[in-house]
C-alpha cells in the first residue's frame, strides 16, 4: 500500500490534515487494501461509533466488503438491538459469540481472562473461518493512553495485516462524519457514553480520556480488551 504513513508522521497527520483530507485518506487506504486483498479483506465491526465510520467508508469503497461482529453475553440490550438492526441491513456481517461456561463474575475477578474468552477467542474464530488476510478496525490513536502507538498498517501475526484507516481521526471528526453522512449509531451515545463495551464493565465518564469509563475499578481501567494489544497468535492461510 503506497499511502501508509511512517511512525513519525502519524502524529503530524493527526493535526496536519483537515476533516475532508482525512476522509479521502481513509477511503484510499481501504481502497488500496481492497485492491490487494480482495474478499480476504474483512471489517471488524464492534458496533461502536468508530466502527460505524469504518463500515460506512468500506461500503463506499465496495458494497461487497464483508465484516464480522464479536458480541458477548454481557452486551447492553441497546447494543444487541442495534446489532440486530445492523445485521438485518447488512447480512454480510457475521456475528461471533463464545457461549462456553466461565466462572461467575469473572469480569471482576479476572477481566483480562474474561475478555480473552469472550472477545479475543471469537475474533480468532472469525479470522480463521472467514479466511481473513487483512482485517480493518476503527482504532484511533487519539482515543486514550493505550492507543498512542498504533500504525495505520500493522502485522502482529505473520500473514495477517491489520489496517487502521481512521487511526489519525479525532473524536470530533468521527461525530462530524456520522452526522454529515447520516450514519446511525447505538442510542447509548445519546445517554452520555463515549466508549461502549459490555454493560458490566462500562460507565458514563467525563474528562479528557474517551475510554475512562471502561473497566472502572479494575486494573484494566481505561484500557483494552486485548484484541489490539497483542498478537492473536493464529495461523493464517497464505492462499490468495
Ligand atoms: S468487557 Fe467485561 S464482561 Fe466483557 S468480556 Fe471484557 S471483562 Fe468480560
Amino acid at each position: 500500500m503506497a499511502l501508509v504513513a511512517t511512525a513519525e508522521n502519524v502524529k503530524a497527520l493527526v493535526d496536519g490534515l483537515n476533516f475532508a483530507e482525512k476522509v479521502a485518506r481513509s477511503l484510499r487506504l481501504i481502497s488500496e487494501a481492497y485492491e490487494e486483498y480482495g474478499d480476504r479483506l474483512v471489517v471488524a465491526n464492534s458496533l461502536g461509533k468508530d466502527s460505524c465510520v469504518v463500515w460506512d467508508l468500506a461500503k463506499r469503497v465496495n458494497p461487497k466488503i464483508a465484516g464480522f461482529i464479536v458480541t458477548t453475553r454481557f452486551k447492553p440490550r441497546e447494543t444487541i438491538d442495534f446489532m440486530k438492526l445492523t445485521v438485518a441491513r447488512y447480512p454480510e456481517l457475521k456475528v461471533y459469540k463464545n457461549d462456553s461456561e466461565i466462572p461467575d463474575r469473572l469480569y471482576e475477578t479476572n477481566p483480562d481472562r474474561c475478555c480473552d474468552v469472550l472477545k479475543v477467542e471469537p475474533t480468532r474464530q472469525a479470522i480463521r473461518e472467514m479466511n481473513v488476510a487483512c482485517w480493518v478496525t476503527g482504532l484511533r490513536c487519539t482515543e486514550g493512553r493505550t492507543r498512542t502507538d498504533f500504525q495505520e498498517v500493522e502485522e502482529r501475526d505473520k500473514g495477517l495485516v491489520k489496517l487502521n484507516p481512521i487511526l489519525i481521526w479525532h473524536e470530533r471528526e468521527v461525530w462530524q462524519y456520522l452526522a454529515l453522512y447520516g450514519v446511525p449509531v447505538n442510542p447509548l451515545y445519546a445517554a452520555g457514553y463515549r466508549s461502549l463495551g459490555c454493560a458490566t464493565c462500562t460507565k458514563i465518564a467525563n474528562g479528557p480520556d474517551e475510554r475512562a469509563g471502561r473497566w472502572i475499578g479494575t486494573s484494566k481501567c481505561g484500557g483494552e480488551c486485548g484484541i489490539h494489544t497483542q498478537p492473536l497468535k493464529i495461523e493464517v492461510r497464505s492462499d490468495r
